[in-house]
């Protein structure tokens, strides 16, 4: 059967039995397989998962399995750095393969080669600047790192990431998130504003004067979080106001301004920890995506958790998985058929793991 009729199937089925086979299906295949889980997947997913975590924990456990099939529950790019980071003879499937990452499109091959080519014209790239992709990037930007010198960093590494970059060469460029650049050079590295340019990759020469490129010590491509992108300080005042006891927690995606005004910023698991280690009593309203937010509320019964916008800010394609998709992958592994599998291209492979090894050495 065909994953379209199959699906089709399993969505006219009742849930309860959905997980239940899911449950089933798990155990019969036993260490044959591991399901990653990203701390934003929907709650009826991540209960499978045998590991959860961010990027860089489930980066972390994908090198070390030794298990056949893989699956990732969570979105594009970490599938793929999942397949370059374990052996040929493992397979990787994302369970719906468009699950995507709004982030990760903002900034394609073309556009990241033209703007090399760009800084070649007005100085000596590859002497003079570090590229440094955040992990939500395609595959191809990875081996670009690779290939000339970069490093691929998380949330949760980024300044000392940036700390190693700095040290190859004097300029970094960071790609695709402008937020997750800024934040961690200003807010944890002190660096002046003065020192940064934003690249714009539809504007020639990124919108700046071959003086201003020169200048900067560090550019900053204009991506962001689609997700991130909704919490605003003003809504940590209105907290505040209801709350004078509030603490205000915000992943660095998040604008500056809106980790500026945070008492704490902290990557996926940092914010986790942060929680867990505070008092029983204690209150949060949290800057990251809903999932995430309302686990935290199940996982510290303790405390008070609220998600700091008014708005659903959900990471859309993080959803897409849902059990129908887990229970049709793993139907598929039993009976040898087609699994969604996730497969980096031989030419990708060898220069991304470069830059993923560079950062898994550092953290
Ligand atoms: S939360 Fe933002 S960065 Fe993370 S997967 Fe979703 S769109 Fe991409």
């Amino acid at each position: 059967m065909d994953t379209t009729t199959l699906l089709e199937q399993l969505y006219q089925t009742p849930e309860a039995e959905i997980l239940t086979r899911i449950a089933t299906l798990k155990a019969a295949l036993g260490d044959q397989i591991l399901i990653l889980g990203h701390h934003y997947q929907r709650e009826e997913v991540i209960r499978f998962a045998d590991i959860t975590g961010d990027s860089l924990k489930l980066a972390h456990e994908a090198a070390r399995s030794t298990a056949r099939d893989i699956i990732f529950c969570g979105v594009h790019f970490m599938a793929e750095t999942a397949d370059i980071l374990t052996d040929d003879h493992q397979r990787v499937s994302l369970p719906d393969p468009a699950a995507g990452c709004s982030m990760a499109d903002m900034a394609n091959e073309e556009q990241v080669a033209r703007c090399w080519q760009e800084l070649n014209e007005i100085l000596d790239a590859e002497t003079t600047v570090t590229p440094v992709t955040y992990i939500n990037s395609t595959a191809a930007l990875k081996a670009f790192c690779g290939e000339h010198g970069g490093i691929v960093c998380t949330s949760s590494n980024a300044q000392t990431v940036m700390t190693w970059a700095w040290d190859q060469r004097e300029k970094i460029l960071f790609f695709p998130d402008q937020h997750l650049g800024e934040n961690t050079a200003v807010l944890r590295m002190g660096i002046p504003d003065d020192a940064m340019i934003v690249w714009d990759p539809f504007q020639p020469m990124g919108g700046h004067s071959p003086e201003a490129i020169q200048q900067a010590k560090l550019i900053l491509w204009k991506g962001f979080c689609s997700v991130h992108q909704w919490f605003k300080a003003e809504h940590a005042e209105t907290m505040r106001q209801e709350d004078p006891t509030i603490q205000i927690l915000a992943h660095p995606e998040c604008s500056r301004a809106m980790c500026e005004t945070a008492d704490f910023v902290g990557s996926t698991e940092a914010i986790i920890q942060h929680v867990a280690n505070a008092k029983p009593g204690a209150s949060f309203a949290v800057a990251t995506e809903l999932n995430l937010v309302n686990r935290l509320g199940i996982l510290n019964p303790d405390k008070s958790i609220r998600f700091l916008s008014p708005m659903i800010c959900m990471c859309s394609t993080m959803f897409r998985t849902d059990p129908q998709h887990l229970l049709a992958t793993l139907i598929a592994i039993q009976e040898s058929g087609e699994i969604n599998q996730i497969c980096v291209p031989n030419d990708q492979q060898l220069h991304a793991k470069l830059a993923l090894e560079r950062m898994l050495r550092l953290a």
